[in-house]
């Protein structure tokens, strides 16, 4: 961006857009309830609507910005009050700031010489969540571990798996490979990049093993000792448990104190997937899921899902950083620098998939700094306490029942009818527009899934939902 350039924005014309930008997103979110919460397109309409061809001439940003108009029946609202699937995507004010700051300054923080404040607002920012969560010291910087930002849950479930990977291999083969025999353990709840992780790391789905459920959803830990006996007999090499903590269809709890036990006694490599979950520790009396992470290898949790950092923002911590370096390091010529020689520093490209790296931090600072602890805090308390209440109005109907047990702000119900009903009342819902809600399977029985969360959603927007999806399941019975 030039002060004065005929080919590029000047910085009169981006401050002048820009706030147009600004004002647009803010009418969006004022305006966001009268949206369809589920967009109403057919495969190929939006594209169908665009210009064949790109401008051979460049076209003012004005225009451009119109061109939203073209784009907006396509989209899904993930931050309408209404938007109950999945799991949310909480945004903010803060946090979108954060970002735009950070996308205006455009660093590319894969090495600390690269942008040192990129690196440090990180380490720095994590070490205040292993506090703020309660995490175990393991996982502060100055310890043998520390933290690392990474895009999703799903890449640092693979970094996991890489590190877990080579513990086993390193000083046998002195460098990463795969074995045909090491074995990862979780269970049938587990999120899917679970699998894909084993698959992208070599274990490969052969030696994947899906280790049982309790009555409660929640993994079976004398089923995965008895497991991992057998497996070891037969001359695999357990390397990995992944655990959750909130599972994605009902909110489980793996009982990874136990797990913690069996992994540390057959030195193991505990990953603790808590996605959703995690940021509930920020409040003392819903720490109960942090239980047993003293025996976790690593830990990752999704800022992006409940604590208002919009997409994507993942912690991932682990507790002794040598496996991963070892797996993920590689320093080319081209990279080399005295910080980095001096070991002086830390430099993430070290700690994931990919060399280049965002300041993604700068969002997270923004969160924290505007809200506080106590302001997050009271984010989380509310949506538990809306949970609660939602609970109590679906248990006092007698047509509805709830399928699973609701430790955090997820509730799987169904209308007393056989699935095929459920399936139907499920598309009504969300074909009104005035909702969007998402399914699961429990014990092999369709469940709808009423998830809580979204930063925009209060109270009275999750009592009139609950309104009408009774309404709706009196329409469909007719
Ligand atoms: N783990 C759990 C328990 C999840 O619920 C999810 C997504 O909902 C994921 C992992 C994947 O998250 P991400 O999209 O950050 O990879």
């Amino acid at each position: 961006m030039n002060k004065k350039s005929k080919l590029h924005m000047n910085t009169q014309e981006f401050r002048k857009e820009g706030y147009k930008v600004i004002d647009w997103i803010a009418d969006y979110y004022d305006n966001i309830e009268e949206y369809p919460v589920l967009s109403k397109v057919k495969p190929g309409e939006i594209r169908n609507n665009l210009p064949k061809n790109p401008p051979q001439k460049g076209r003012e940003f004005d225009d451009i910005l119109k061109d939203m108009d073209l784009m907006m029946p396509g989209i899904t609202h993930w931050q309408s009050p209404n938007f109950h699937a999945f799991f949310p995507c909480s945004n903010s004010g803060p946090a979108i700031l954060g970002d735009l700051i950070s996308t205006g300054i455009a660093v590319n923080g894969m090495n600390w010489i690269t942008s040192p404040s990129a690196t440090e607002v990180e380490s720095h920012v994590l070490d205040w969540m292993v506090n703020a969560l309660n995490l175990p010291d393991q996982f502060l910087t100055s310890s043998l571990g520390g933290g690392v930002i990474q895009d999703t849950a799903s890449s640092s479930s693979l970094v996991a798996m890489i590190a877990a990977r080579e513990k086993i291999t390193l000083g046998e083969t002195n460098k990463t490979g795969c074995k045909q025999n090491l074995t990862v353990y979780t269970s049938s709840q587990s999120h899917s990049s679970i699998e894909k992780a084993a698959k992208i790391a070599g274990i490969g789905t052969n030696n994947f093993r899906i280790i049982d459920i309790d009555e409660n959803y929640a993994m079976n830990a004398n089923h995965l000792l008895d497991t991992i006996k057998q497996d070891i007999n037969k001359g695999f090499i357990p390397t990995l448990v992944s655990a959750t903590v909130g599972t994605t269809s009902s909110t489980a709890i793996d009982p990874v104190d136990q797990i913690g036990k069996i992994c540390k006694k057959y030195n193991i490599w505990l990953h603790v997937d808590s996605a959703m979950a995690g940021p509930a520790a920020i409040c003392p009396e819903f720490r109960f899921v942090n239980d047993g992470l003293e025996f976790a290898d690593s830990y990752t949790f999704n800022p992006h899902k409940w604590m208002l950092t919009n997409f994507d923002c993942n912690i991932f911590y682990v507790k002794d950083k040598k496996y991963l370096l070892n797996a993920l390091s590689i320093l080319p010529e081209y990279l080399k620098n005295k910080a980095t020689e001096k070991n002086d520093v830390i430099d993430y490209r070290d700690w994931g998939i990919p060399l280049g790296r965002r300041f993604r931090s700068l969002k997270l600072w923004n969160v924290i700094n505007y809200y506080g602890i106590n302001g997050i805090q009271e984010y989380i308390r509310t949506d538990m306490r809306i949970t609660q209440e939602l609970k109590s109005w679906i248990e006092a109907d007698e047509n509805f029942e709830i399928l699973a047990p609701t430790p955090l702000t997820l509730i799987c119900f169904k209308y007393k009818a056989n699935d095929d009903f459920n399936e139907k009342l499920l598309r009504k819902m969300n074909a009104s527009g005035k909702m969007y809600m998402s399914h699961t399977k429990l014990n092999g029985k369709f469940a709808i899934r009423f998830s809580i969360g979204t930063s925009t959603s209060t109270k009275d927007h999750v009592k009139s939902t609950w309104r009408r999806i009774q309404k709706c399941a009196i329409e469909l019975k007719g």
